[in-house]
């Protein structure tokens, strides 16, 4: 058996996960006795969970496991920033490749719809809203990157409308922004919501093992330790985003990066005042590594920045502190009027990344299968490649498989000390480019 060095952990108070609005309808389960299972998952955030949901679909019969170190929502995809893009995120396109983000924005709303099904059937408040997107640049040397993404919406025929000064700080209740390009198709959830609310709906040969660290593994038999049990399966799926590399499988493919991120309490009838007329909305800055902001249905502000490369895998209290230093700073240059509000929640997550922004997405062994690397939109991107993945387990073929099997080769990282070196050279040279739009 081989051990897992690094485990993952909650990484400071997580406020989705927190402030979900609903008691949550099904109990949590560990892992208490040894058991083979047909397929075990390890990882329960959205690329596992739509293993899980389309695997069950498709094979009634098989015994299906799903394993997490936490609880559902409170890893990584139960702390993103709530949104489900329904559209390429390509920044740097002169030239868009009409076919390939024609698919992946269909892809992403095949996520869309997958996803409203379930917390339509669940009836569980996760805070779904079709709020749209505004993409968005403080300074104007970022303009440039606006203008990319109009490119790209142009070739693939999207709606979209450009914001400039008054007309967008009406939109937004600041004029901290010069201008923005709004996409109407974006959702905006409670990420920690939906994750429960699409754990919920696994039916009953899905047995969901939570607060269960896999602490040794043996892939070519497909046996797992955790602290109680020993599992095994004829079939081993490995949905565990950065941690991946942990297992001995992608080496020299991912570079974690770590960013965090700060809720603020809700705003009282003052505060909230001065945004008059202003329907709850989601940004994300025209570089980047700039700040994500949300105003949320329940009258948080939600501020999104800070990159650093933690090849452990885990954050530190020092580093939470200094994040939230700067959410501080990028939350007052937004709104100066909000001086007495207080984040009540400042948490880190990783975005698992990969050099040519291509996922991790392949039968890496006869019955070991792994998904990763979703390069921060992994809540429609892992919820298609789970989808996919399952029925690339089952055999069943289809055009938007083969489309997702030519798009997973991620390009080679060299190995550490040179990739953490390079890692965070790249990152400090990204930070002082994004300044103005943190
Ligand atoms: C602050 C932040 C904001 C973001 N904003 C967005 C956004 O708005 N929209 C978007 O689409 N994406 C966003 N992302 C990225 C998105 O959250 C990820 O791409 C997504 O969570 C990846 O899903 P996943 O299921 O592949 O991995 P994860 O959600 O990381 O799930 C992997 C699971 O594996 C488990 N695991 C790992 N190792 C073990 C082990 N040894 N034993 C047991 N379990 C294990 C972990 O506990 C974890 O739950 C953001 C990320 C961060 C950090």
């Amino acid at each position: 058996m081989q051990p897992i060095k690094n485990l993952p952990a909650r990484d400071g108070q997580l406020g989705w996960f927190e402030s979900v609005p609903f008691q949550r309808p099904m109990p949590v389960r560990q892992a208490e006795q040894n058991e083979h299972f047909d397929i075990i998952i390890i990882g329960a955030g959205f690329s596992g969970l739509a293993t899980a949901g389309r695997l069950a679909e498709l094979r009634p019969e098989a015994r299906i496991a799903v394993i997490d170190a936490l609880e559902v929502g409170q890893g990584t995809s139960g702390r993103n920033a709530g949104f489900i893009i329904d559209l390429p995120h390509n920044l740097d396109a002169t030239e868009p490749d009409v076919e390939l983000n024609t698919r992946v924005r269909d892809l992403n709303c095949f996520a869309i719809q997958r996803l409203k099904r379930i917390q339509e059937q669940q009836g569980l408040d996760v805070c779904w809203h079709a709020a749209g997107k505004y993409l968005a640049a403080h300074e104007e040397k970022h303009f440039a990157n606006l203008n990319a993404f109009v490119n790209t919406l142009e070739a693939i025929g999207e709606q979209y409308e450009i914001l400039d000064g008054e007309a967008l700080a009406t939109r937004l209740g600041t004029h901290y922004y010069q201008r923005a390009v709004y996409t109407p198709g974006n959702i905006l959830m409670n990420p920690a919501a939906l994750a429960i609310s699409v754990a919920s709906a696994l039916p009953d040969n899905v047995t969901l093992l939570e607060n269960t660290p896999v602490r040794e593994v043996d892939l070519s038999n497909k046996v797992v330790q955790t602290p109680k049990a020993r599992l095994s399966a004829d079939t081993l799926v490995l949905a565990t985003n950065s941690f991946t590399e942990k297992f001995g499988v992608c080496r020299n493919q991912l570079v974690p990066v770590f960013t965090y991120a700060s809720l603020t309490r809700p705003l009282d009838d003052s505060e909230i005042s001065q945004f008059d007329g202003v329907t709850p909305w989601g940004l994300t800055s025209a570089h980047p590594a700039g700040t994500t902001v949300r105003l949320t249905p329940d009258k948080r502000v939600f501020i999104r920045n800070t990159l650093n490369f933690q090849p452990a895998l885990r954050s530190s209290q020092a580093l939470l502190d200094k994040a939230r230093d700067q959410h501080r700073k990028s939350l007052l240059a937004r709104f100066p009027r909000l001086a007495n509000v207080l984040f009540e929640y400042t948490w880190g997550g990783m975005i698992c990344m990969t050099m040519n922004h291509e996922p991790v997405f392949k039968e890496q062994a006869p019955g070991l299968y792994v998904v990763a690397a979703m390069n921060g939109v992994g809540v429609a991107k892992g919820t298609y490649l789970g989808h996919y993945m399952a029925e690339l387990i089952c055999g069943k073929q289809s055009p938007e498989l083969d489309f997702i099997l030519q798009h997973s080769a991620p390009s080679w990282v060299p190995p550490d000390p040179v990739r953490s070196m390079g890692a965070r050279i790249r990152l400090a040279v990204e930070a002082r480019r994004a300044r103005g739009e943190v």
